[in-house]
């Protein structure tokens, strides 16, 4: 079907197969961003939509910043493609380096990918790869939680604990446990920052792994704070218990910082905030501001140096992608993180996530809250849900925003917020005051 160009709503929806989204409902009623800028959408119908989630928790530094669109162009007409395996480009190694340079001290590399779930990926299997080397190759199992989301690959699925997200498609990776999740609402609910119970479920770990032995787990991974699940706090002292156990058992770490990571919680990574050190750290979204494909896993000196032993001209790690450090999206990539820096945006979250802790605390008597849950500039309002019909009353919470000009994203009976950290007091009052209506309204 021929498309009318002067209508910036194609004619015909069919075609494309949207991702998590009711393709149904929203062919019927489709909602199209057309253009951006700083901290507002453009719909197709003239309107600015403030953005209350920074797209998909990803474009931290706000929209179509200039820096980031000029380094695109600029490197698109240089240098469009280098063969990532056996060939390099400077953008790459210079990206590596800054990434390297702001993380927690004992990341030491960087391997770069295109998505969070191909860093989850990538980081399960140098896990295994590790342990292989360093001559633990019976330490194959994998331990994830409940509730934790590490994007949508077999692997990423296997190790996360989203009933939807595993059971449609079969039997997933062997060998793999769960943490319980940390989410306890009867002890922590309207808690600012990290609740005070729940730690002890970290023991959960010593259990499992007595189960199978010691010599049989390569890694753990957990969402430092989880993000897609409903915005969950960790515990305090339960990211110390984890580390403390992993380490007694000779079982590497992995923070899943791909929300995270980027200044959503006021520093460079939640490793620093929560001052624990994972051994691998997977991130992606605001690693290049959501503008252009990209993730990577951080690793420490010890889990590199592992792969370098053999006769030099051999390949040390069997894994890598078409796209692995693409010059577009390291020169995307230089530029967010330049962004970032000379405009202070981790600090500025830190500086503004009391204000945002109170705008969002301030919704507590609203009709149907059970919980406020926030940290940095992030923040999670649990809806009660509708019997017979969860999900349902938080989906039209976010229906009735996007009529009122505001972006809210919602999983489960849960609004998860997460702005560009550009973002202004009058936006978090906006966003708030607007969202005070909609809940006082809900059926
Ligand atoms: N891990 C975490 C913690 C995430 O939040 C996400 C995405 N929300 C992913 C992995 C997957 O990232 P992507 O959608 O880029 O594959």
């Amino acid at each position: 079907m021929a498309l009318d160009r002067s209508n910036p709503v194609p004619n015909d929806l069919s075609a494309f197969w949207m991702p998590f989204t009711a393709n149904r409902q929203f062919k019927k009623t489709p909602r199209m961003f057309v253009s951006a800028d700083g901290m507002y959408y453009k719909t197709a119908d003239g309107r600015q939509v403030l953005d209350g989630t920074a797209g998909l928790w990803c474009c931290n530094a706000g929209h179509n910043r200039p820096r980031i669109v000029e380094a695109i162009r600029q490197q698109a007409g240089e240098l469009d493609y280098a063969p990532a395996f056996q060939m390099g480009h400077p953008k790459a190694f210079e990206l590596a380096t800054r990434l390297r340079d702001m993380a927690p001290e004992p990341m030491e590399h960087v391997f770069f990918t295109n998505s969070g779930s191909e860093s989850v990926e990538t980081a399960l299997k140098i896990a295994i790869a590790y342990q292989r080397a360093i001559g633990q190759g019976t330490r194959t199992r994998l331990i994830g939680r409940e509730r934790g989301y590490h994007g949508v690959n077999f692997g990423g699925i296997s190790v996360g604990g989203i009933v939807n997200n595993r059971k449609f498609f079969g039997s997933l990776l062997t060998g793999v446990d769960h943490l319980p999740h940390t989410h306890l609402p009867e002890k922590n609910a309207f808690t600012r920052g990290q609740p005070e119970h729940g730690a002890d479920l970290a023991d959960e770990l010593e259990r499992i792994v007595a189960l199978h032995g010691p010599e049989t787990v390569a890694a753990v991974i957990v969402e430092p704070m989880a993000g897609s699940t409903g915005v969950l706090m960790p515990p305090k002292g339960y990211l110390q218990r984890l580390r403390e156990i992993t380490r007694k058992h000779g079982i590497l770490l992995i923070f899943d910082e791909v929300i995270t990571g980027f200044g959503r919680l006021g520093s460079s990574f939640a490793a620093e905030h929560f001052d624990v050190m994972p051994d691998m750290i997977t991130c992606a979204k605001g690693l290049t501001n959501g503008v252009i494909p990209m993730g990577a896993v951080l690793a420490t000196r010890e889990i590199h140096d592992a792969f370098m032993h053999g006769p030099e001209e051999a390949i040390e790690l069997f894994h890598g992608y078409t796209y692995s450090g693409n010059p577009i999206a390291s020169a995307a990539g230089l530029a967010t993180l330049e962004t970032y820096r000379e405009e202070g945006l981790f600090e500025r979250a830190a500086e503004l996530a009391p204000y945002w802790e109170d705008a969002v605390h301030s919704l507590r008597d609203c009709p149907h809250v059970i919980d406020i849950r926030n940290m940095g500039l992030i923040a999670g309002i649990e809806l009660e849900p509708i019997a017979g019909a969860p999900t349902k009353r938080a989906f039209s919470a976010f229906l009735q925003a996007y009529e009122k000009d505001v972006l809210i994203r919602t999983t489960g009976d849960i609004i998860a917020l997460s702005p560009p950290l550009i973002i202004e007091k009058h936006h978090i009052d906006t966003l708030f005051g607007t969202l005070r209506d909609i809940l006082k309204g809900l059926d």
